[in-house]
Parts: structure tokens; sequence; C-alpha cells
């Protein structure tokens, strides 16, 4: 079983529908309102056990209701918990969203997601070390994403950075980086001085920009290659860059080639389109590999 540690960030989302966004100061009527385990860390944790690897957190909660939802959530999915501490003096992450007139408006409070320190994760240094890859995204503090990088590249652990959300990377974790999956905005704001087709060249067989149903573009050190993803009735998009992250970083674990991860990542992903909700619509092993 390929190990996997997933260092990022894990919120409770609250969800409501409206017919209106409200503007400044006003008060609309909404229609729903849910609450749904989210934030990327947790999302790909999610999806990679789901895929069959054994998950490691490390990440924080707060020492809240939200925060017990948020463990209880990871425990029924059999991602491990031993690395995510609740915070004595901070709330949980929680993304505030408002589904109104088709399209979403989200307020993200980080809150405990800002304790991922770089002296927290060193505690989690013996499972880090033991891991086949490192999946890591950008809603926790940056110097711990730059400390991550430092230790994967001092141990060489394969380390799989999906800059989510979109913020300038330093060069050194670029450097560093084994594998770099930015969306088409991500990769703009990582790569604001140079063209995309530039920074593919510069980073062949590293740097992956999904391109949404279009598939996902990478430099195979001759030329330009998209491969395709799958032609699906989309329902719900939250969520597939989060599951295409944690496919490729199961599949690269479990030692297939990069052609066939990529592959194997889009199937996943596709599929996770397909449902509602972000970790609603992530599929199991079994599923990906029927419809591979
Ligand atoms: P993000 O969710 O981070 O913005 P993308 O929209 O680029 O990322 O989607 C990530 C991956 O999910 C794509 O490369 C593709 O494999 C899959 N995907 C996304 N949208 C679709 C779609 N409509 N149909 C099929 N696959 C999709």
């Amino acid at each position: 079983m390929a190990k996997i540690s997933v260092i990022g960030s894990s919120s409770m989302d609250l969800v409501v529908t409206s017919t209106k966004r409200p503007g400044a100061g006003e008060t609309v009527l909404g229609e729903s309102f849910t609450t749904v385990p989210g934030g990327k860390g947790a999302n790909q944790a999610v999806a990679a056990a789901r895929l069959g690897a054994d998950v490691t957190m490390i990440g924080r909660v707060g020492d809240d209701h939200f925060g017990q939802q948020i463990l209880r959530n990871f425990e029924e999915n059999h991602v491990r918990i031993g690395y995510v501490k609740p915070v004595t003096h901070m709330e949980s992450g929680t993304a505030h969203i408002v589904l109104a007139e088709g399209d979403n408006s989200i307020v993200v409070v980080k809150a405990a997601n800002n304790e991922v320190t770089p002296a927290y994760v060193e505690e989690a240094l013996d499972a880090i070390r033991s891991s086949d890859i490192v999946l890591i995204q950008q809603e926790i503090p940056a110097e711990t994403v730059v400390y991550v990088s430092e230790i994967c590249a001092k141990y060489q652990i394969p380390f799989l950075l999906n800059p989510a959300p979109a913020r300038e990377v330093e060069k050194s974790v670029i450097e560093n980086a084994t594998y770099i999956t930015p969306n088409e905005h991500e990769a703009a704001i990582m790569f604001k001085n140079m063209s995309l087709q530039e920074a593919l060249r510069k980073y062949p067989h590293k740097l992956f920009v999904t391109e949404g149903s279009n598939g996902v573009r990478f430099f195979d050190g001759e030329q330009e290659v998209v491969v395709p993803t799958y032609k699906v009735e989309a329902v719900d998009t939250t969520g597939a860059g989060d599951t295409f992250n944690a496919a490729f970083a199961v599949a690269l674990a479990d030692g297939k080639s990069l052609a066939d991860s990529v592959k194997f990542a889009n199937r996943a992903a596709s599929l996770s389109v397909t449902k509602f909700g972000a970790q609603g619509g992530m599929p199991t092993r079994r599923e990906v590999e029927e419809q591979l």
C-alpha cells in the first residue's frame, strides 16, 4: 500500500443557497444551509484514502464542534489523524460559501490552519520520512511549504506541490519540488515573468498544468503534450483539482509511469465532477480502475 503524507488545511464548509446574492449592507433570505468537511488538504487526504493509499494527514483543527466533525470525517475515510492536533486557542478553519445566481462567493477564515507551522510539522518528521510521496497545498503558511520542500529534498522524498490557492511561490520550492500541478490561473500567477510555454519547457516532466475539461498539459522533453481527460456529464467541478492531485500522488507512489499516472488522475478527477460536493464525488480505486 502506498504511503502518503498530506500536509495542509482542514476546514468546515458552511454553505448557503440563495436565489439572490446580497450586496453591501443588504440582507436576503436564503433557501438552505449545509455543513460539509472541506479544505484542500483534507479533501486530498480523503481522496487518496478512497483510492486505497495509507494516508497520514498533518494538519490542525480547533478544539470545537467543527474540529470534532472534521476528525470524525477523517476516521470514516480511514485517514490517520495522529498528527491532526486540536489548537486550544483558535477556531477550526471555516469557508463561508454563498451559492447564488449560478456562481459561488467564498470567504475563507484559516484560523487553526495558520498553526500548521514548520515547528509543528517537524513533530511529524518520522511519518514524512517514511512516506512514498508528500502532498502539499498553499492553504497553510508559506514558510511551512518552504520547510517541507527542504526536508523532502534532503531526504529524497518525492514532493508534489499543488500550488492552490494561487500565490507566488518561492523559487527554492519550485526547484525542490518533484511535481507541481497548478491550474491555468495558478500557473499564470506562479510564472508571471514568463509565458506558459516557457515555464513548461523549463520544467519538463515536473510542471503539469490542469486545464479543466481539456485535460493536462506538460512538456515531455521534446514537445508540449496535452493528455485529454474523459468526457463526462459534469454536475459539480468543486474539488476536481483535489481529486486529480490525490490520484496523481497515489499512482506515482504505486510506481506507475508518468503517462499512466496522469491518465489515472484524469479518470479519477473526471469521475469526481459527476457528483455533488468536493468529497461527495471522490471515487474509490475500484471505480477508477473499472473505467480506465
Ligand atoms: P481546479 O479544480 O484546481 O481548478 P481543473 O479545473 O483544472 O482544476 O481540473 C482538474 C482536473 O479535473 C482536470 O485536469 C481534469 O482531469 C478534471 N476535470 C475538471 N473538469 C472536468 C470536466 N468538466 N470533465 C472532465 N474532467 C474534468
